[in-house]
This record gives structure tokens, C-alpha cells and sequence, in this order.
């Protein structure tokens, strides 16, 4: 078995942009108005053999961005108008899931930013991808990085992959030192810019949470071959170890354009704005563990990824409702993972059968949130 399979999966189909009609790839970009959608708007505009025919967005008005557009509502009636050749999902949370599940069910190409969605949807998500047949291309960045140096090795070969993380903007600090922390502080994220939601899950950890079981299912590597790092400076995105003790690593500024232009161009490569990686002017590269006792997201999420079933829905879930109520002010930010915690602690390692599992899951994992919220 060779790993990204989810990728591969496709891999009989033309290695070239010639695939589609008149050699142009037709992408609706689900999530236009958000710090992924502009970036991937920029990207589009500038490659001549993309063409955007269908964009939609939560609740900012976005006429005239694309042929067919739609604001509100469930992004897969825009879909089914618009039937793409790539749908490049950049929906912030659940929301982002009836998406990435017509796509994978369609055997159309798929460039995942909403890691929410295969998150939660798990084995259900690459059952129906399996059954589709199309591409499911990583748009987050130490994903993209990781599928990059895995392409087409064995999975016998692989010995490990790490995955980097900044550290957020709270690196350093003692759980004590968290209690006072305010939106805004965790809104300053060091490294990357990115939407509200996944910057307080920098801050928490709970975005490498997430990505840890994204990886896990994007990739099919158990849970104890995937290791977490902190490297503060964004450099290194991912590195696999392989067995004979060799191990390759992805680099480059950290800048979202890169894996967003790889997922829209797969299997081809474009030149983006982006400068290649000065060495001569000084990178050094550092690495340490992640202090699991300050930010306890990354071990409840290793938790509930290992459980499996429903619980990485529920983290999910739970999460969602705390960092909507921290940014609110509603919440402190230790409450969100306390929120999460008792969420867990009601959730079930039952698998979902349906879609129509995931969303009782999710909606009652929402609803032990709301109340964990009341008292804490
Ligand atoms: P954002 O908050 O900037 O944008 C979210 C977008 O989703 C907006 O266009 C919003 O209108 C739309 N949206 C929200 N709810 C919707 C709904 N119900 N239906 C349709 N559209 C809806 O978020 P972002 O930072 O661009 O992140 C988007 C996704 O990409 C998230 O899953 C995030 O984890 C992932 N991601 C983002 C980055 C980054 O650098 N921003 C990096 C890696 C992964
Ligand atoms: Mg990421």
C-alpha cells in the first residue's frame, strides 16, 4: 500500500492540465471571503488555466466574484449549479462538511482547507471517497508538506511523520500565566494570518489537534507515527522519517499561497509570487516538544483521535462553540478546555454509520458544550 491514497486515488487520471475542457480547470471556491478564499482568489486570478466558476461565501455579499455565486445557505446547492472540476472547500468548522462530503462522493477534486470536516467525518469521508474516485488534495500547509515528501512511498517505508507547529502566540507561557489572556492577545498570531477560529486554535493547540487526526485519516498512519513539534519560526511545514534513518523535510516562508496554489495546480507546479527560501541570509531551524501540561487541546485531541468513533466529531464540535464564546467573551480562555473536556466526557467511541450519526453526534456534543458554558 502506498500512503496518500486519498491522492492517488486518481492517480490513472491525466497528469496534465489537458484533463479538462480546453485544458482549463473549472474551481467553485466555497469560502471566498475568508483569509484562505483571498488568498486563493489571488492565486486563481494570476494562472490562466483556472478559472473560477462558482464562488460562495457565509454572509458577506460576494456579486459579480464569480459566474454563479450564493451567500448563505448550504454551499452544495452552488455546487450542484456550478459542477466543477475542483471544489476548493475553505468553509470555516462543521459547516464546511455536506461540501467536502459531495465532492468526495462525486469523484470530484477536492483542495481541503476545512480540516473540520475530514476531522470529524473520519472514515465516513474516505468511504465516500473511495466509492468517488477523485483527488483529495491538502490545502493545510504541513498537510500539503507531508503529502509532498509521503508521494507515492510505501507505507512500510515510513517510519514517522512530524508535524510542526508554531507554538502560537502564548509559547513560553505556564498554564497559570494563560488565565487572564484576552481575544485579542490570542488573535496575534506570530506567524501566520489567518480567520479568528483556527488563530485561537493556534493559541490553544487545539488547530494541531486537529490536524494530528486530519493527518491520520489523509494519510492512513496510526496515531503513534505521528509526532508533534514546536518550531517556532514556521520554516519546516512537515518531515517524514523513514525507516533506513533517512528523513525529508519541507521548507519555505511561511505563506498560505504556497499549498493553496499546489492543491488548485496538482499535479503541476506554478510559479507563485512567493520567493524561494533565502539560506544565505540565516535560517536556523529549532526544535522542541510541545508542553502538553499548558495547552491540554493537543493531548484531548490525541485522546480522542486514538478513541475513535464519534469523539474526534465531538471534539470537535466542542471546540467550535468555546472559541465562539472566548471571542465573544463569554468564556475565559482555560474555559475552552474545560468545555471540551466535558464534552469528551458525554461522547461515545460508537462509529457513526451515517452522516445522519455525525450530525447527532455533533449536534449533541454542541449541546454539552452550551451547557458546560453555563456553569463554567
Ligand atoms: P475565515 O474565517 O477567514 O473564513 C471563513 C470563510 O467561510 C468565510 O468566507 C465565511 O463567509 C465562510 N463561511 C463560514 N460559515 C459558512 C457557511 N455556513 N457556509 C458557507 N460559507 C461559510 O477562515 P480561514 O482562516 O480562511 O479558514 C478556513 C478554513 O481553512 C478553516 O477550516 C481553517 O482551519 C482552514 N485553514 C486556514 C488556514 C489559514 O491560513 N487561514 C490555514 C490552514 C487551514
Ligand atoms: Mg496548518
Amino acid at each position: 500500500m502506498t500512503l496518500t491514497g486519498g491522492v492517488s486515488g486518481a492517480a490513472t487520471r491525466q497528469s496534465t492540465g489537458s484533463a479538462y475542457t480546453d485544458g482549463v480547470k473549472r474551481i467553485a471556491l466555497l469560502g471566498a471571503t475568508g483569509s484562505i478564499g483571498r488568498q486563493a482568489l489571488e492565486i486563481i486570478d494570476a494562472n490562466p488555466e483556472l478559472e473560477l466558476c462558482g464562488a460562495a461565501s457565509g454572509s458577506r455579499p460576494i456579486d459579480g466574484l464569480a459566474p454563479l455565486t450564493q451567500v448563505g445557505g448550504d454551499p452544495t446547492d452552488l455546487l450542484e449549479r456550478a459542477q466543477p472540476d475542483l471544489v476548493l472547500n475553505a468553509v470555516v468548522g462543521f459547516a464546511g462538511l455536506s461540501s467536502t462530503l459531495w465532492a468526495l462522493e462525486r469523484g470530484v477534486d477536492l483542495a481541503l482547507a476545512n480540516k473540520e470536516s475530514l476531522v470529524a467525518a473520519g472514515e465516513l469521508a474516505l468511504a465516500a471517497q473511495r466509492r468517488g474516485g477523485g483527488r483529495l488534495i491538502p490545502v493545510d500547509s504541513e498537510h500539503s508538506a507531508a503529502f509532498q515528501c509521503l508521494e507515492g512511498r510505501a507505507a512500510e517505508q515510513v517510519h514517522s511523520l512530524v508535524l510542526t507547529a508554531s507554538g502560537g502566540p502564548f509559547r513560553g507561557r505556564s498554564y497559570d500565566e494563560l488565565e487572564e489572556v484576552t481575544p485579542a492577545q490570542a488573535l496575534a498570531h506570530p506567524t501566520w494570518n489567518m480567520g479568528p477560529k483556527i488563530t485561537v486554535d493556534s493559541a490553544t493547540l487545539a488547530n494541531k489537534g486537529l490536524e494530528l487526526i486530519e493527518a491520520h485519516f489523509l494519510f492512513g498512519l496510526p496515531y503513534e507515527q505521528i509526532e508533534i513539534v514546536i518550531h517556532p519560526s514556521s520554516t519546516v511545514h512537515a518531515l517524514v522519517r523513514f525507516r533506513d534513518g533517512a528523513a525529508l523535510a519541507h521548507l519555505g516562508y511561511p505563506d498560505m499561497r504556497v499549498p493553496i496554489s499546489f492543491a488548485l495546480t496538482y499535479p503541476e507546479r506554478v510559479a507563485t509570487p512567493i520567493p524561494p527560501l533565502d539560506l544565505s541570509s540565516g535560517v536556523t531551524l529549532e526544535f522542541h516538544a510541545p508542553d502538553v501540561e499548558t495547552f491540554p487541546l493537543l493531548g484531548l485531541a490525541r485522546w480522542a483521535g486514538e478513541h475513535g468513533g464519534t469523539y474526534p466529531c465531538t471534539f470537535n464540535a466542542a471546540n467550535e462553540v468555546a472559541v465562539a464564546a472566548f471571542l465573544d467573551g463569554r468564556l475565559p480562555f482555560l474555559g475552552i478546555v474545560e468545555v471540551v473536556e466535558e464534552a469528551l466526557d458525554g461522547g461515545d467511541a460508537a462509529e457513526p454509520r451515517d452522516l445522519d450519526d455525525l450530525i447527532a453526534a455533533d449536534t449533541a456534543a454542541r449541546r454539552y458544550a452550551e451547557e458546560a458554558l453555563r456553569v463554567t
